[in-house]
């Protein structure tokens, strides 16, 4: 069956709608009786060109031996009427089937970034500029299918299944590629969570982020939820009597394609590893903070089902697990703007669910709120009492020679209104020698739950240098190499440009310093650790680089110090730096290194006429 949808009914003015488009509600093994599970994405009308290629993303694919081929997803007239094609009934039709692939990828993708955009309010960009390249059958293993960054691409290998003779393209699994297209838009936010100073915890982050993004987004499908239900409970299924396990064990199969398929997942029907926090494959790390998230809305779910009539229906009963699934999903994107650019913890990804979801919802009926808190707690997370969420109490009568309309735009504003604040500067332990590097400042607009439009503008800004061995042993340091430090900070300004969130991680802070200096210096010994892991580093030295790494030179790691000044410190020049220091390509885990063969070909695409 095909559908066309063409909601601009040849109106080029399209900016803010959607059309919907047809994909695997899971993967091409989850089926109903009559062919794969499908459910509709809602992704935003854009002009499609072949590639099939939109404004932000490139999706190719190319079948081995076969010649590069573009596909179409769009139609000539009008140029943004998307064609949307259901899938082919029969599992052998559907893995051969190219254009069903690319459609697949293309509203999986679309909608993930669409999801972030709506809920933080604002654009999301690559880390790269440009575009998202996903090359949808690559030649690719699994272990090499993941998100590179430095070449602004995602690469999906296929693999044979023991249950069909054809290769299987891990594209068709919606969550996959939820997962890396989650890596690709976090990174072009955050890009120091994912650089070559990052530390264990904040790629753990990125995979725990990646992988609730990935499995939320399927959950929030309401049939999918249905069928499973019912699978789980057939005829015995009794509404009355669901309670937190099973909606758990639930929640288990629904990640099931996922984590069975990813590598080093811990089981999500597994208590929490005690010893969590030291576990060195982030994806272990992560998986915790998963488990955390994911035990939050079955219990929500079942506060829900509590409700009057809350469990009147196998439909209510699904129809508020998606809406759960929703819901958390949102609180935990939301948190993103509200978490330091640098050196981010699980205490901080707490902090920064809680004071989001507070700015947007200040009423908390259900205590959405207290569930989070006592599910971190159990996981060892807490924040300290009192807490002082939005981080400003310290900070009375601050000075705003700004103006506000630059406030919101203009960098070098925001550094102005830090340096006007010495008791700014002090909480943030800025060295008021060197520069401050302010990342990005956006305004953002969200609509909370009453209807009303919370506007704020994010500010981060950062400082980093590298302290010579002498001056960080003066500066409190235990060394025998010299260091990398940085720190920064999350701003946020309210309507009338007043501070009214701040996250910092002071810079000149020799004890937090110290600390990360001693987890550096830590051989991870608490799991293996999977080959494409760095390997640990010697104590107070950055990674060694891979020898397989073409681009680990100096000259090909821009990420390295952006904002030192070259004059700054002596010892930040290349020529002081002791060889085993030259900054790693930035890696996650099992997905982002660079590998020897060149990114697909993309096919040489028109330039636009230049028109009036
Ligand atoms: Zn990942």
């Amino acid at each position: 069956m095909t559908t066309s949808t063409d909601p601009g009914s040849g109106n080029p003015g399209h900016s803010g709608l959607q059309v919907s488009l047809t994909v695997l509600a899971e993967g091409p093994f989850t089926r109903g009786p009559d062919g794969p599970l499908t459910t509709t994405l809602r992704v935003p009308v854009e002009r499609i060109g072949p590639g099939p290629r939109s404004a932000r993303f490139d999706v190719i694919v190319r079948r081995p031996g076969e010649k590069p081929f573009s596909l179409e997803l769009g139609s000539p007239t009008p140029p943004w009427m998307v064609v949307d094609e259901r899938p082919p009934d029969g599992l052998t039709a559907l893995l051969q089937d190219s254009r069903f692939l690319a459609q697949q990828v293309y509203a999986v993708a679309a909608s993930t970034l669409a999801l972030f955009e709506s809920t933080l309010g604002r654009r999301m960009g690559w880390v790269g500029g440009g575009r998202l390249t996903i090359s949808a059958y690559d030649r690719v293993s699994y272990r090499e299918s993941g998100y590179y960054r430095d070449d602004g691409l995602i690469r999906f290998g296929h693999k044979r299944d023991g249950r069909t003779e054809k290769a299987v393209p891990l594209a068709l699994f919606r969550d996959l590629v939820a997962h890396e297209v989650t890596h690709a838009i976090v990174d072009g936010y955050r890009p120091k969570w994912a650089d070559s100073h990052a530390e264990v915890d904040q790629l753990a982050l990125h995979e725990a982020i990646a992988d609730l993004v990935a499995l939320l987004s399927v959950f929030s499908t309401q049939t999918l939820v249905e069928q499973l239900l019912t699978q789980n409970g057939g005829d015995r299924l009794d509404l009355d009597t669901l309670d937190e396990n099973l909606l758990r064990s639930d929640l288990f199969r629904l990640g099931d394609g996922l984590f069975t398929r990813g590598s080093a997942r811990p089981s999500l029907a597994d208590d929490l590893a005690p010893n969590w926090r030291t576990l060195s494959d982030p994806h272990r790390r992560g998986g915790a903070i998963v488990q955390v998230l994911l035990r939050v809305v079955a219990r929500l779910w079942r506060k829900r089902l509590d409700l009057p009539g809350g469990r009147s229906s196998l439909y209510q009963v699904a129809r508020a697990g998606a809406s759960v699934g929703r819901q958390v999903l949102s609180m935990l994107i939301r948190s993103l703007g509200y978490m330091p650019p640098v050196d981010v913890t699980w205490e901080d990804l707490l902090r920064g669910i809680l004071a989001a979801d507070r700015a947007v919802v200040p009423d908390d009926d259900l205590d959405y709120r207290g569930v989070v808190v006592a599910a971190f707690a159990e996981a060892g997370i807490v924040l300290p009492t009192p807490t002082d969420l939005y981080g400003v109490s310290t900070f009375t009568s601050l000075r705003y020679p700004v103006r506000l309309a630059a406030l919101s735009s203009d960098p070098e504003e925001i550094v102005r209104f830090i340096w006007e604040n010495p008791i700014l500067l002090a909480a943030a332990k800025i060295d008021p020698t060197r520069p401050i590097a302010v990342e990005r400042v956006r305004p953002t607009l969200r609509v909370g739950p009453d209807g009303f439009v919370v506007s704020e503008i994010g500010a981060t800004f950062t400082q980093e240098f590298r302290l010579s061995t002498a001056e960080a042993r003066r500066f409190g340091l235990t060394t025998r190499a010299p260091v990398f430090i940085r720190g920064g900070g999350q701003l946020r300004f309210d309507e009338g440009g007043r501070l009214s969130f701040a996250a910092l991680k002071p810079i000149l802070d020799p004890e937090r310093q110290q600390a990360k200096l001693a987890i550096q210096q830590a051989t991870p010994s608490a799991d293996a650790a999977p080959p494409t892991n760095p390997p640990a580093r010697p104590p107070g030295t950055l990674p060694v680089t891979p020898a397989t790494t073409p681009s680990a030179t100096p000259s090909a790691a821009p990420s390295a110090t952006p904002s030192a000044t070259p004059s700054a410190d002596p010892s930040a020049t290349p020529s002081a730096t002791p060889s085993a220091t030259v900054p790693v390509v930035p890696t996650l885990p099992g997905a982002t290194r660079r590998i020897a063969a060149p990114p697909p070909e993309v096919p040489a695409h028109q330039r636009p006429t230049f028109h009036p």
